[in-house]
């Protein structure tokens, strides 16, 4: 057996048969042709044999997975009528008087390199997508049919190099299983559908993906982001009763979806979801969010040469607010700064980045950029829950001022008479020691807190978040931050406001019973950590788990309290 890793996209375990989907592409040979007219008529007719067969593509598509899935094919029939490039490959052919399948692939080499060699993710993508339409002429042109992933006959995993957008909605979900791709991230589009599709997927394995042989048997636990390839018939009957188990729990899980959170004893909490794209709420609906609990609004300002205008930051916002109401939407003001750069914006290089003008130290120096966003914030308060969250707070002449300049902007739109919200509620991050520490002066001011512990954590041990030499120092369980975790958590109880936590300790599940312990109200955390969490909660006495949390915070070191933690949920002491 050969194992090998890559990025975990999509969950579940899957065992089937390696169906190896060719990425080579066809090279043509240039040829003259002495009529270019009949070479164009041919490549018109490939063109328009494309465009039914895309439309059709469009239809199944929206018809099984929803039309923000099926979008995709209405970019490809744009690509079909895009004069500068089919206009460009009829030019190719008559001037050149060569034929369709040169002036094809020429074309399309050229527009794909250009596009490829651009800074912007979005043009980038792009690329992908001219490849794959130029691919589909091609096969139409050569008159052999694109490859046919929707009449495979037998369970199967498959193996690529990447998915592109039409591989992946013409699989047929009766016999695939699974699939691996040698390239990708978590967020590459394969990536995506596998998730929406509910496959079990595992994406950038590697170039050694390429030595697995057509009909191998592979193992994808894409759990673990682990691939197994050509199992012994024992490794196989284990992988086959570990699925087996998986299965059962994942769909135990399923039935979760709908129901609030309680702990054993009664106690409800809220599990929210992180988001930072739009298309990213489906995924909270699916499993089982309670609401959104950070949507980091930076990603509207990302991959982009321009600031997002007032109008289309209101559209993203009330359609997310509209699709998750009446669950509260969180919607966090602009955080940019740190390891996040708008380059169009050019914000001055400084000697430590994550202690400088970040996120709403620079929305109150720019702040007609801020005056923007609340608005949009504003106008789109009436199609639902939202409730407005500002990042990076370290004293409260910020809080304060930030409060003061929505409030100006609230009073201009009623001046305006436009219609907002009845409530917005108002709150901060506590991702500063500072605010944490004086966690009751804040109180007072906000209507909720929510812990973002992904910087409180670098901030509270000076450990820079993004490195590794000093990530041994980047410990969530430590009892300074457990105890700053209880202060902000008591002092906001004191004024009877709630506490969320946005950060990855959220969703951990050996944090989850201390932060159910010490009090939090709303653990917000990524889609695929809830139903999990929702399940573990429901096995936890919150009362025995306030004490328990207490003791942690008189232990010494994070491997004390972590130790402890695991040992009272594996039932093995006599804690628990
Ligand atoms: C945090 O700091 O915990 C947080 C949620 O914000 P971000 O990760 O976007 O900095
Ligand atoms: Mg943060």
């Amino acid at each position: 057996m050969t194992t090998l890793t890559g990025i975990a996209a999509s969950p579940g375990i899957a065992i089937a048969r390696a169906f190896l989907l060719s990425s080579e592409r066809f090279i043509p040979v240039r040829q003259s042709v002495s009529d270019s007219s009949t070479e164009i008529a041919r490549f018109r007719e490939a063109v328009a044999s494309s465009q039914t067969e895309i439309e059709s593509l469009r239809i199944s598509t929206e018809e099984r997975l929803g039309a923000d899935k099926a979008e995709i094919f209405e970019g490809h029939l744009m690509i079909l009528e895009d004069p500068d490039l089919i206009d460009a490959i009829e030019l190719k052919i008559d001037e050149d008087t060569m034929n369709a399948e040169f002036a094809l692939y020429e074309t399309a080499q050229t527009f794909i390199e250009l596009l490829q060699s651009m800074d912007d993710e979005l043009l980038r993508g792009r690329a992908v997508d001219i490849e794959d339409v130029c691919g589909r002429l091609m096969s139409h042109l050569r008159g052999i049919p694109h490859m046919d992933l929707a009449g495979m006959s037998e369970e199967c995993i498959i193996v690529a190099r990447d998915l592109t957008p039409s591989d992946t909605a013409q699989l047929n979900l009766d016999y695939v299983r699974g699939f691996i791709t040698e390239v990708g991230s978590r967020t590459s589009h394969s990536a995506i559908m596998a998730r929406s599709l509910e496959i079990p997927a595992i994406v950038g394995a590697g170039i050694a993906v390429q030595q697995i042989a057509a009909h191998t048997i592979v193992v994808v636990d894409a759990n673990q982001g682990i691939l197994h390839v050509n199992p012994t018939d024992e490794e196989l009957e284990a992988y086959r009763a570990l699925k087996q188990a998986d299965d059962k729990r994942r769909a135990a899980l399923g039935r979760l979806k709908e129901l609030p959170t309680f702990s054993k004893d009664g106690k409800q909490v809220e599990l929210a979801a992180n988001i930072g794209k739009l298309e990213d709420i489906q995924r909270a609906i699916d499993n089982g969010a309670e609401g959104i609990g950070l949507f980091r609004t930076e990603f509207l300002y990302m991959g982009r040469s321009s600031l997002p205008t007032e109008e289309e930051q209101f559209t993203s916002y009330k359609y997310a607010l509209e699709k998750m109401n009446p669950k509260p939407v969180v919607i966090r003001t602009l955080d940019i700064g740190g390891d996040k750069e708008l380059p169009y914006m050019e914000l001055p290089k400084e000697s430590n980045q994550f202690l400088g003008q970040r996120a709403l130290r620079l929305c109150l120096d720019r702040q007609e950029l801020f005056r923007t966003q609340l608005r949009a914030l504003l106008r789109a308060s009436r199609y639902g829950n939202l409730k407005i969250m500002f990042p990076m707070i370290a004293v409260l002449e910020e809080l304060l001022e930030a409060k003061q300049l929505l409030e100006e902007e609230k009073q201009r739109l009623l001046a305006e008479g436009v219609e907002l919200g009845e409530h917005i509620e108002v709150g901060m991050m506590v991702e500063i020691p500072a605010a944490a520490i004086a966690a009751d002066l804040f109180a007072p001011e906000v209507d909720f807190f929510s812990i973002g512990t992904n910087d409180l954590i670098q901030y509270t041990m000076a450990a820079d978040r993004m490195n590794e030499t000093v990530a041994y120092l980047y410990q969530p369980w430590h009892p300074s931050l457990l105890r700053l975790i209880r202060f902000v958590i008591q002092a906001a109880e004191k004024e009877g406001k709630w506490v969320g936590m946005c950060g990855e300790m959220a969703g951990d599940e050996t944090a989850i019973p201390l932060l159910l312990g010490l009090g939090l109200h709303e653990f917000s955390m990524s889609a695929g950590s809830i139903l999990p969490a929702r399940e573990l909660i429901g096995q936890l006495d919150q009362t025995a788990w306030c004490s328990h949390a207490t003791n942690t915070l008189s232990m010494r070191n994070s491997q004390e309290i972590t130790q402890f933690v695991q040992d009272i949920i594996k039932g093995v002491t006599h804690h628990g």
